[in-house]
């Protein structure tokens, strides 16, 4: 029997540039208000947006643990947590989808990924994969950047961790994010061009081997209830679903994908050309989750937790103008080793 279910990947895209667009708004807030800041306060103010938080993965999983050590949501980035929360409550219920739905990066990453296949295709009539041997240890790296903020994170008393979010490095965290991208060095736009171009080569390089966010997200999605599941009895053996992965997982050889890699980008169960063969399904029940809901469901979690966050009084920052303008022409002296002094 042929599939005839709709392909996703439109509205994959629409959710994408949904997200992207957000960032664009949230970057051009934030452009008025790092502007009223250098002008020392003179300059018309405009409020700071608090989902610029949402670029604060470390400081996000600091409050998260001091949530869980002492109950109380910490009062400098609360946006940030709730953003840290909705993208692993989303990964719980569908993998890595973060990856390939949300993140702005991994939105760049796939289009820059797409061109770079369309070159290589005409190059050399295939699509470059990086050998085993070369990329097993590669993909370790960003389990070993994780590791290190994970294990410094980790060992850290709640006095240690409340201090570290008090301290002005973590206050100004945001703000020095900010001038990171608008005030780009020219060490940094080195980094940013030589990943651009690795990208080409090699399909979401930064993603694959060197995001720790992503690493994060690959251990939490193993925990996650739905899985992409291949019916065996009618599988014709097509690869269909192989060849479309942006993960190269061998999707036609597992029965369960069970990969650290896989985004739910849902590509392969759009290409699998047999109905009923390739399908998103609970692990206990092995019940079918339509796809066409996965973008829908995937909104709704995420601004469901965000809206927890605006109703409780837990979204905008306890950082008032004056703080502000008398931190900001010191940002770039506090550094977080002097926040490690307060740990135990
Ligand atoms: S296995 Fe399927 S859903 Fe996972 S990354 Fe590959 S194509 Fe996307
Ligand atoms: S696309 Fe994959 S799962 Fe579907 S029939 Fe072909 S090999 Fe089997």
């Amino acid at each position: 029997m042929t599939n005839k279910t709709t392909n996703i990947q439109n509205s994959r895209f629409y959710v994408q540039l949904f997200f992207a667009a957000l960032t664009i708004w949230i970057g051009i807030e934030f452009f008025f208000f790092a502007g009223w800041l250098e002008s020392g306060g003179v300059a018309e103010f405009s409020s700071r947006p608090p989902g610029a938080e949402a670029f604060l993965p470390i400081s996000s999983l600091m409050s998260l643990l001091l949530f869980f050590k002492t109950g109380e949501i910490h009062p400098v980035h609360p946006a940030g947590l709730f953003v840290f929360v909705a993208i692993l409550s989303v990964s719980f219920i569908f993998g890595k989808s973060f990856c390939s739905w949300i993140c702005p990066i991994g939105f760049i990453s796939e289009m820059i990924g797409d061109f770079g296949e369309k070159v290589q295709k005409k190059l050399f009539k295939r699509k470059l994969v990086l050998p085993k041997l070369l990329d097993y240890p590669l993909r370790s790296l960003k389990y070993l950047i994780l590791l290190f903020f994970a294990y410094s994170i980790f060992t850290m008393s709640a006095m240690a961790l409340q201090s570290f979010l008090d301290a002005p490095y973590n206050v100004m965290s945001d703000v020095k994010m900010y001038e990171f991208f608008a005030k780009v060095s020219q060490f940094s736009l080195i980094v940013i061009a030589s990943l651009f171009l690795l990208s080409i080569i090699i399909r979401n390089f930064w993603c694959r081997y060197l995001c720790p966010y992503g690493a994060l997200l690959g251990i939490f999605s193993l925990l996650s209830f739905n899985k992409i599941k291949r019916n065996t009895d009618t599988c014709t053996d097509c690869k269909a679903c192989t060849m479309v992965c942006p993960s190269n997982i061998k999707v036609h050889k597992y029965k369960t994908v069970v990969s650290d890699e896989c985004v739910s980008c849902i590509q392969c169960i759009d290409a699998c050309p047999v109905e009923n063969t390739l399908d998103l399904k609970t692990i206990v029940g092995k019940k079918k989750f339509d796809k066409k809901y996965i973008g829908f469901t995937i909104l709704i979690v995420y601004f469901i937790i965000l809206g927890i966050g605006v109703a409780t009084n837990n979204w905008e920052n306890n950082i008032s103008k004056e703080k502000y303008l008398e931190l900001y022409p010191n940002r770039n002296s506090f550094d977080h080793l002097s926040n490690n002094e307060n740990k135990k």
